[in-house]
């Protein structure tokens, strides 16, 4: 009997070793909220094989959008490791074009004033002669055309037209022209401005090429070999900003000083030296940004004459300074 109640005792006892290791086993251990690391008790919610508290897998997994912090459900666009509901990246994170204010999706094209617009505005609006900003409602409160010249609004107010400012101007130039050892100007010439770039094309006789913004004629009558009568004008285009039309003016005044003191550069050379006339003005002006467009552009410019041959005068200044460049004008 003794045995029997033992054998019993020990079958209980295995009975209850093997339901203790059941329940602990696998299928039976406590979940457990993957976010907060607490046991979950009722419903919850499985991604990629962990379970969350609902409201921690709502609070804290899910993805929501970087812009209104709503929940996003389906599509979404992704920037910088961000998250949006296509609509809220439509409207609040693409940039938007500074011309029709919509936003930016494909093609655009950035200004050096730092305006930014859809690439196909261009071919429907022009640039601004001075500036080079897209003449528009939105960008530069429109702007008007003068003998198919465009000319924006922000310009129009620093333009030059005036008598009385083109004779300010000149005589101001002059001085800082002589200060830079460049003697013999003329202290009065006339100035004539045109409105149009035909116009300045057929008094210049040079081939159609749209740089051209002035233009100086020399006469003179020769009495023996001496030169009498000697004349200049200098022709300018009509509305262009201040800066622009100093530039010109000062190219010009160099092709008067080379006239006027008898100095032959060679032909390849001649525009080149006058356009450090140009580089002088945009240079004292290094505030504007008109100077560095179109000191970037001269530099760029692929002309053998206004182009290299500028490169190669403004290299030789560099080296030798006004001074010495000017006294030794005659070899190049
Ligand atoms: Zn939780
Ligand atoms: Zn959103
Ligand atoms: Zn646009
Ligand atoms: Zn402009
Ligand atoms: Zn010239």
């Amino acid at each position: 009997m003794i045995n029997i109640e033992r054998g019993l005792a020990f079958v209980i006892f295995l009975i209850i070793f093997f339901l203790n290791t059941f329940l602990y086993s696998e299928s039976f251990k406590i979940l457990k909220c993957k976010f907060c690391k607490n046991k979950i008790n009722g419903r919850y919610i499985t991604q990629e094989k962990n379970a969350y508290h609902e409201q921690c897998y709502k609070d804290h997994i899910q993805l929501k959008c970087d812009h209104c912090k709503i929940i996003i459900n389906g599509k979404y666009n992704l920037k910088d490791e961000k998250n949006y509901h296509p609509q809220c990246f439509r409207d609040y994170i693409l940039e938007k074009c500074d011309v029709c204010y919509k936003p930016i999706e494909g093609e655009y094209v950035k200004d050096s004033w730092g305006n930014i617009y859809h690439n196909y505005h261009r071919s429907k609006m022009p640039l601004c002669e001075s500036c080079n900003r897209l003449i528009s409602k939105n960008l530069t409160d429109g702007g008007y055309l003068i003998k198919k010249r465009s000319i924006c609004n922000i310009c129009w107010v620093h333009v030059i037209n005036d008598a009385k400012d083109v004779k300010n101007i000149y005589y101001k130039l002059r001085e800082e022209l002589m200060g830079l050892g460049l003697d013999n100007i003329p202290k009065s010439i006339p100035i004539k401005l045109i409105d149009s770039k035909e116009e300045l094309y057929r008094i210049s006789s040079i081939p159609s090429s749209d740089g051209l913004q002035g233009y100086t004629k020399y006469t003179y009558q020769t009495i023996g070999k001496k030169k009498v009568n000697e004349k200049f004008t200098i022709y300018i285009l009509s509305n262009l900003h201040w800066l622009n039309f100093r530039a010109v003016l000062a190219h010009e005044m160099l092709h008067v000083y080379l006239f006027n003191n008898g100095i032959s550069l060679k032909e390849s050379l001649i525009e080149g030296f006058c356009n450090l006339g140009s580089k002088y003005v945009y240079d004292s002006s290094p505030e504007n940004k008109i100077s560095e467009l179109k000191l970037e552009s001269m530099f760029k410019n692929s002309n053998p004459k206004y182009g290299k041959g500028f490169r190669i005068m403004n290299s030789e200044l560099e080296m030798k300074g006004w001074r010495l460049l000017l006294k030794n004008l005659d070899k190049y």
